[in-house]
């Protein structure tokens, strides 16, 4: 079995560190193409589903054991390198006091527009605007639950390779593929979209019991502060609202989007 390597690191300076850090901010993401994923299962599940893991870093403590064997012999078989690093700097590294004692740098992916196809039983996901980087973890997590092909990011959006996303997808961000567009993307290969495209609007008179189960839809969820634009409101052959007590504002955009989901897309052997 290949083993990690002996070099033990401890400090914060030392380069490789640096780079994996400079992965907290948005610049440092897209500048380098990869985001961070701690723990060895969420590790392992992007290794068995074919991500590219660059960076390993275990640890002192990691221990041994076939999931670990796993990690590392995915992380190398991808070109990848294994650094080991001290427990105290991994807790500085994880900004964390129960930090994991795996991370793992992940090479980004962005889905391209032309795998966004309507076919039977198939749902997308489309998200306007979404700010919340908990919400939209806890979005992919709940896509990722219901079988959804993949979500569409459109607009400004947050970065769904943020730490906190990732964290708050529980592993399910490498199950579900992102394709990312800004409006005018969208408004224009909407019309080419061969499925039917449910919007949610707190205006809407109908309720999510009136969608059946079974054509190819598109889900389209609207911002935390603003709701659905008109712009893409008209784009919509159905408009529903989530009945709420009289007087209520409005759901959580995650939770709303999972009720949606549960109601157009949840698998038929749930
Ligand atoms: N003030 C905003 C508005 O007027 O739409 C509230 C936005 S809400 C917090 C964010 C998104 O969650 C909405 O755009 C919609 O997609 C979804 N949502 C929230 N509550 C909903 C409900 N009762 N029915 C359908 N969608 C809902």
């Amino acid at each position: 079995m290949p083993e990690p390597s002996p070099v033990v690191i401890s400090s914060a300076a030392n380069p490789e560190i640096k780079a994996l850090r400079a992965l907290e901010s948005k610049k440092g993401r897209s500048e380098q193409g990869a985001f961070l994923s701690e723990g060895l299962r969420h590790v392992v599940e992007a290794v068995r589903r074919g991500w590219r893991v660059r960076r390993l870093v275990l640890s002192e403590s990691a221990g041994s054991g076939a999931l670990l064997r796993e990690a590392i012999e995915g992380c190398r078989a991808g070109g990848g390198r294994v650094l080991t690093v001290t427990d105290e700097l991994m807790t500085r590294v994880a900004r964390r006091d129960n930090a994991q004692s795996v991370i793992a740098v992940i090479e980004q992916r962005w889905a391209p527009l032309d795998t966004v196809r309507a076919g039977p039983g198939v749902t997308w996901l489309a998200l306007e605007g979404i700010r919340d980087p908990g919400n939209l973890g806890s979005i992919v997590r709940s896509a990722d639950a219901f079988g959804v092909a993949g979500i569409i990011l459109i607009g400004h959006t947050v970065d769904p390779y943020s730490t906190e996303a990732v964290r708050a997808s529980m592993g399910s961000i490498v199950n579900v593929p992102l394709v990312r567009l800004d409006e005018h993307g969208y408004l224009d290969w909407h019309p080419g979209w061969g499925g039917r495209t449910v919007g949610t609007h707190l205006a809407a008179s109908d309720r999510p019991e009136s969608i059946t189960r079974g054509p190819p839809t598109l889900l389209v969820m609207g911002n935390e502060q603003s709701g659905l634009p008109e712009r893409i409101a008209v784009t919509c052959n159905h408009l529903v609202r989530i009945p709420m007590r009289v007087g209520a504002d409005s759901l959580n955009l995650a939770a709303a989007t999972a009720i949606m989901l549960f109601a157009v897309a949840a698998p038929a052997d749930a």
